[in-house]
């Protein structure tokens, strides 16, 4: 495992396998697992796959070290780039990012925490 994989499973592990940004769970290894786990079509389930997120990007210099790297779900990751929020503070992203999924325009998916 390269060090980048390393440093992300190991904040995913830290942030309880929750995304950085909308707080959903992630997997890893089996989308068909995780789709019936949670109720989810094996679409959106494929939106919560694991990534490493830079939260300074790279293309501004961020590096592949600890601090800069946390666990964010593919959808949010890619969104980040796709619509040109890199930019943004992470944690402002991340309050972008809850109330689009509050309005029902992200991926959808809301899975609470267990109590
Ligand atoms: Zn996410």
């Amino acid at each position: 495992m390269c060090l980048i994989q390393t440093i992300r499973n190991h904040k995913a592990v830290r942030q309880h396998w929750r995304c950085i940004y909308c707080d959903q769970p992630m997997w890893l290894k089996s989308p068909e697992a995780f789709a019936v786990r949670h109720k989810l079509t094996l679409e959106q389930a494929l939106n919560l796959q694991l990534t490493a997120e830079h939260l300074r990007p790279r293309c501004e210099g961020g590096r592949h070290s600890y601090r800069n790297i946390t666990a964010a779900c593919l959808h949010c990751n890619r969104m980040r780039h796709q619509l040109g929020k890199q930019d943004l503070r992470p944690a402002d992203y991340g309050s972008y990012v809850r109330e689009e999924l509050r309005l029902g325009r992200w991926h959808g998916i809301r899975i609470h925490r267990p109590d």
